[in-house]
């Protein structure tokens, strides 16, 4: 009980103090690159943690689960790949100076992907996909908050919310986890009622 209580607090602090340090090396970054790698190692650490959390929440072995909290730290860092794409060019200079944000950094992409790949599981009664759907919008949604401290979430085509306050991006990286796997409880919850309904049925 205090152990589980402990690692919890733990991790919810790892996220907030993370996340500060990784704007310290952004801002005070000495080059250019410096800075983007620190931007990004933060993102992977970020993403990272996350979903270790949602683990840690939903009792189960972060041993066993090694493979998710890696896939969630990779794609966190991944999602930044897509300035070298709009940019057409693997020079950082070209893929820091964007006219336009790029793609993956549209917050309806990782929600529409999600609904998708929930309802897939849906049908076809796939854990696995039910957690890739989770991971993926850990994985992003832990990226677009940070990132909307400076430029605020777009949702296309409905237009991009304001910068978050500094505060509140810190909160909300820290209480993300806690949204998500409450939300993922919500699910299980209705599908297994689903289940039973179905079982009632037959
Ligand atoms: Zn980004």
């Amino acid at each position: 009980m205090w152990r589980e209580l402990w690692s919890r607090a733990l991790l919810t602090c790892a996220i907030g103090t993370c996340s500060i340090l990784g704007d310290f090396g952004l801002k005070y970054g000495k080059s250019n690159s410096a800075r983007a790698m620190f931007d990004n190692a933060t993102h992977a650490t970020v993403g990272g943690l996350t979903w270790t959390l949602i683990v840690v929440l939903s009792r189960k072995s972060i041993a066993r689960n090694l493979n998710s909290i890696f896939s969630c730290f990779l794609l966190a860092s991944f999602i930044d790949l897509d300035h070298f794409v709009a940019a057409r060019s693997w020079h950082l200079h070209d893929a820091t100076h964007l006219q336009k944000r790029p793609f993956l950094h549209c917050t309806t992409i990782p929600i529409m992907l999600w609904i998708l790949l929930i309802s897939l599981s849906n049908t076809f009664h796939s854990p696995v996909l039910e957690q890739t759907s989770w991971v993926i919008l850990a994985a992003f949604l832990s990226h677009h908050i940070r990132d909307g401290t400076r430029r605020g979430l777009w949702f296309y085509p409905f237009g991009s919310t304001r910068p978050i306050p500094y505060y509140l991006y810190v909160s909300l990286c820290m209480t993300l986890p806690y949204i998500l796997y409450w939300l993922m409880s919500l699910h299980t919850f209705a599908s297994k009622n689903n289940d039973e309904i179905i079982l009632i049925d037959i």
